[in-house]
């Protein structure tokens, strides 16, 4: 339900952020005090922005960059992320210089060991998973299936539905249950149904190798049966899938069904241990299933495929879900799957980033308390304060002042703008990992407890009120979030850094660059999906119908604007997933620009290494996206990922800017240019 800035891995960051207000006014007339924050040396002086701006401002450093081998992708907001690791392992290396006489310390210091000992590791092979291994060759019949599913769910096994619970979109107010179509080892659907796609079917025939081997490894005498059977079992459960763009659909994917009805849902089907199993049962009446369809027709494919073929299934699954924290044979394997076919990265991350990703994903709130003390000081967070102030002033001028909305929908989204809050570095209240045992000794066992710690801390909210104080990201985490249901921007401590805030830089960069983050994630609650939703965090329509209909002829554009960008021959961007993000991008972009000008105060911002401040904004705005990524990743996100490509952010957001054709002073001629009624504005 969240939606965040970037979308695997990296993100953003700043510093502090006040414009100091004497600053520009004072540096018309003298030197500058401030620098420009622009990059001159990733520019490409042979490409004109008007015709490219990625190429012209990135262009530089896309000719000599090289993708890191343990990486995927590279870029701005990948370096950020990687210089955070050392960060936290020096967090986690103090932390057992503590751990005697602290117990938050040795729980982290004793998770990254249990995972840095690779001799336990390689004595142990797949013995800490013989209890769960058992209980799946125990299955006798298909009506224990929803009992074992329960459990599975319960410590993070992939199984062909699976639940969360979060606020009830129409009665925000209260915790719900949603049940979800899951059960697949690849990305997306698409991998198994496109037979018109070499590249998809190649990894389709490489995750079938590639399942015969870990079945191998687990002493699979039936190995090629099993994997094959494996594969067709998933192949169904994917075409009763839902695409992810219909799985976008707020009010398709809201359909609440009381617990005594989801019999006709899946006829048989043993809910009853299911809910019980899963202790959902006593502590709520309905459940959402976000997929009907999905439900019906897994409980057909239930009970179409026999109960060998399912235990092989879950058998799979379970060594999957666990292989990267298994002997040295099931990780590499793992990894040369996962990583090289899915991902195309040569070489896997040094074990030590590995262990911090993992305390990172376990506990990763004890290590956010130690990096705020470390790295955030608390003057970043009052300036952070102000210039998510600002936005939202910019906005609140931007939409009184919008052409083509009635003034009933702009009361609307005016009372939903007042409503926003916004969360800043850290949260206010930690999580409280007492209950949870960490072992030195015991990896698997760690992952377990921590998977239920976390899976029962969220059951636990049903019946209780809405926590306002949870946040969905470590502050930590180079990113940054939209969340409907609580109408909340939040913006964790590591985003606040260059080059999204660069304290040393005039104002023009750091608006173009975090002021656009912030703008976007404002934006969310007003892209398409967000507009569905009120400042309560309620599905409610609160659009005229003649508003509705002009914001969806604007957003219709966006989508064909988006759907010819293409990363990898063969392969466009697809306009309708990545939508939100789209809008969320322009209008982020547009409202920045707006709260730039407005800080302004009216004068002239100061030239700077011969740019305007105009330009200097769109310049600030490029050169965070600066990135390349590899084929094979670049494909799967094409499939999963609802944010465009970064050469694409920055192409198709510059484009519909009346500021940006101002700023270079584009004309008809230029690559990039629009003719004004193709241009997109939104907010
Ligand atoms: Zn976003």
């Amino acid at each position: 339900m969240k939606k965040s800035f970037l979308g695997l891995g990296a993100l953003l960051l700043v510093t502090a952020c006040t414009q100091s207000p004497k600053a520009p006014e004072s540096a018309v007339d003298k030197a500058p005090l401030l620098t420009s924050g622009i990059d001159r040396q990733y520019f490409d002086p042979e490409v004109r922005i008007q015709d490219d701006a990625n190429l012209a401002i990135n262009g530089g450093w896309l000719k000599t960059a090289v993708i890191p081998a343990d990486k995927s992708s590279w870029g701005a907001f990948l370096e950020l992320r990687e210089q955070t690791l050392p960060q936290l392992q020096g967090i986690i290396e103090r932390a057992s210089l503590n751990s005697a006489t602290n117990a938050e310390s040795k729980k982290i210091a004793d998770l990254f060991y249990s995972y840095i000992d690779e001799p336990t590791l390689e004595a142990a092979g797949i013995k800490p998973l013989q209890q769960d291994l058992d209980k799946i060759a125990a299955l006798k019949n298909k009506s224990e299936i929803a009992k074992l599913i329960a459990e599975l769910n319960r410590i993070g096994v992939t199984t062909p539905y699976e639940f969360y619970v979060h606020q009830d979109a129409k009665d925000s107010t209260r915790y719900v249950v949603d049940l979800s179509q899951s059960g697949l080892g690849l990305p997306d659907r698409d991998y198994y149904l496109k037979d018109d796609d070499k590249k998809l079917k190649d990894v389709r025939t490489k995750y079938l190798a590639h399942i015969e081997k870990i079945l191998t490894l687990s002493g699979d005498k039936n190995f090629k049966q099993n994997a094959k059977n494996i594969l067709a079992l998933e192949t169904a459960l994917a075409k009763a899938q839902w695409t992810k763009v219909e799985n976008r659909d707020p009010v398709k994917t809201y359909n609440r069904v009381e617990l005594n009805k989801l019999e006709t849902l899946a006829p048989g089907y043993d809910w009853n241990a299911y809910l019980t199993s899963s202790n959902i049962k006593g502590k709520v009446d309905y459940v959402v299933v976000s997929q009907p369809s999905f439900i019906t027709e897994f409980n057909r494919i239930l009970k179409a495929t026999d109960i060998a073929v399912w235990r092989a299934y879950f058998r799979w699954h379970l060594l999957s879900h666990y292989s990267a924290y298994l002997s040295k044979p099931y990780a590499d394997e793992n990894f040369s799957f996962y990583g090289t076919v899915l991902r195309g990265v040569p070489e896997q991350e040094p074990r030590w980033k590995r262990g911090v990703k993992l305390t990172e994903s376990s506990v990763g709130e004890l290590l956010g308390k130690l990096y705020v003390a470390e790295y955030f000081p608390p003057d970043h967070k009052a300036r952070m304060e102000k210039l998510v102030g600002n936005l939202l002033a910019a906005y609140k001028e931007s939409i009184n002042t919008l052409d083509w909305m009635s003034p009933a929908t702009k009361q609307e989204a005016q009372a939903k703008l007042a409503t926003f809050n916004p969360k800043i570095g850290y949260p206010n209240k930690w999580i409280d990992y007492s209950s949870l045992l960490i072992k030195s000794d015991d990896l698997i066992g760690n992952l377990n407890r921590a998977t239920i710690f976390e899976y029962n801390r969220n059951l636990d909210k049903l019946g209780k009120p809405i926590d306002r104080d949870e946040w969905g990201m470590t502050p930590q985490t180079v990113n940054a979030y939209y969340n409907p249901e609580l109408n909340e921007i939040v913006f964790p401590a590591a985003i606040m850094q260059p080059p999204f805030f660069n304290i040393k830089a005039d104002d023009a960069v750091n608006y173009g660059a975090i002021g656009a983050v912030i703008g976007h994630e404002i934006s969310h609650g007003f892209d398409d999906q967000g507009a569905q939703y009120d400042g309560l965090g309620n599905l409610r329509d609160w659009w005229t119908k003649e508003d509705h209909e002009k914001f969806e002829a604007k957003t219709s554009t966006l989508i064909k604007q988006y759907n010819a960008f293409s990363p990898v021959p063969g392969y466009n961007v697809n306009g309708e997933l990545t939508l939100g993000e789209n809008i969320a991008d322009n209008s982020g972009l547009a409202i920045a620009y707006k709260a730039y000008l407005l800080s302004l105060n009216g004068k002239p911002a100061p030239i700077i290494d011969g740019l305007t401040g105009e330009q200097r904004f769109y310049i600030g705005f490029t050169q965070v996206w600066r990135g390349k990524m590899r084929d094979e990743e670049a494909i799967s996100r094409i499939k999963t990922d609802p944010h465009s490509p970064t050469q694409f952010r920055v192409l198709g957001t510059l484009k519909n800017q009346p500021g940006f054709y101002k700023a270079f002073d584009l004309k008809p001629e230029d690559k990039m240019y629009l003719a004004p009624q193709e241009r997109v504005i939104i907010w």
